[in-house]
């Protein structure tokens, strides 16, 4: 990996996860974080984290279904499931722990999973760990996805899954036209809500919400590492689902559950977006504003509807010097190469949070041009 470009050194974050912030020594405006609502630094969430240490101290003790399943680790679970509009969900101590452990738990040798060729890698190695037939689709084709789907015998058990936000285009799942193949052939219907998560849909609640979608999607993923600002990843559904997970999904069996700091932290997150909707409007209002800059100077940023904008450049040797030039001048955006992108499609990744200020952003827009003027990627 030295040899071909490949090994990138870790960034080491001196202090607090925010907007602004110090790696390495270098202070940047940081677009590199999934943090999207600042709720990882929220007073009220670290007040519930605090409380909790103190009450109930800082482990759990064992998995869930032994002696691990504390008190607090059902009322998140039921108040995720009044959020989701759904029977009942069911916490994982990662999002990348829900989808593997719910796809490989859901699915069997004599099934098929029909997903988007740039669903995330957990989703990919829960089919790897079912042993289902992997039928993958181009990038967001409903009709190559109804063909797949249409070639299958009727009697076959069919899960067809879609990123709700793509991470690397920041994009939407084409969730209402899926929902209706899904509908028409059968098949199971799961949407990954990793990005969404605290983002789209009413107070943050999802890709389901945002497009109208409740009561057609059968498995919905989402994470609470993300804008929620703690850690961890839920499955909501059917309470026969959440119960059949319980009794099969591995993660959930065989390792130990969330410490309360972070359950708690998690708890007071809802509170958060349920009273205090102005983070969403922050993060929007950054969101356009970002956007726009960025068009107006001349990048090519894809087909982003999110707060996650690429700025597309092309080859990775590119990518990566563009990513460290603006490091330099203290804009931190991630270079992004293959084989997470396709070759010719390398990028820096930019995230916009709710607690950007305006100055930050325009700074950041300055660079940009600057960087880009002098490497050639705008004129
Ligand atoms: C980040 C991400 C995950 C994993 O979530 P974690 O809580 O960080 O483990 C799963 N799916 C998608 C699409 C993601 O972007």
């Amino acid at each position: 990996m030295k040899e071909q470009g490949l090994y990138r050194k870790l960034r080491v974050l001196e202090g607090a996860a925010a907007a602004h912030c110090t790696f390495d020594h270098t202070s940047v405006v940081n677009l590199s974080s999934n943090n999207y609502l600042g709720l990882a630094t929220h007073p009220r969430l670290k007040q519930a984290a605090l409380e909790a240490v103190a009450k109930y101290g800082v482990g759990s003790g064992a998995v869930r279904t032994i002696s691990g399943t504390m008190e607090m680790h059902i009322e998140l679970e039921r108040r995720l499931a009044a959020f989701k509009h759904v029977e009942s969900v069911v916490v994982f101590q990662s999002g990348f722990a829900a989808n593997a452990g719910t796809v490989s738990a859901v699915l069997s040798k004599d099934d098929v999973v029909i997903s988007d060729e740039l669903n995330h890698a957990s989703i990919i190695d829960g089919c790897r760990l079912s042993r289902a037939a992997i039928k993958v689709f181009p990038h967001k084709d409903v009709d190559a996805a109804r063909q797949i789907l249409k070639n299958l015998p009727a009697s076959q058990r069919k899960i067809l899954i879609t990123d709700g936000v793509f991470s690397m285009e920041g994009d939407l799942g084409p969730l209402p036209e899926l929902c209706t193949i899904a509908e028409e052939y059968g098949a199971i219907m799961m949407v990954d809500d990793a990005h969404a998560s605290g983002v789209f849909g009413t107070n943050g609640s999802g890709t389901v919400d945002h497009f109208k979608c409740h009561g057609r999607v059968d498995i919905q993923v989402g994470t609470l590492s993300k804008a929620i600002g703690v850690l961890g990843g839920y499955v909501a559904g059917t309470g026969a689902l959440v119960d059949f997970l319980y009794h099969r999904a591995r993660p959930f069996l065989f390792s130990t559950s969330h410490p309360p700091a972070v359950t708690a932290a998690c708890i007071a997150a809802l509170d958060v977006l349920e009273s205090e909707p102005e983070w969403l409007d922050r993060l929007w209002d950054n969101t356009r504003f970002f956007k726009a800059g960025l068009k107006s100077l001349g990048f090519n940023t894809g087909l982003s509807e999110s707060p996650i904008t690429p700025v597309i450049v092309g080859q990775a040797a590119l990518a990566a010097k563009m990513s460290d030039a603006l490091f330099a001048q203290g804009v931190f955006a991630q270079s992004i190469g293959f084989p997470t992108v396709a070759r010719d499609q390398a990028r820096l990744r930019t995230i916009v949070a709710a607690t950007h200020t305006k100055e930050d952003l325009q700074y950041a827009l300055d660079m940009f041009a600057r960087v880009g003027r002098e490497l050639g990627v705008i004129n």
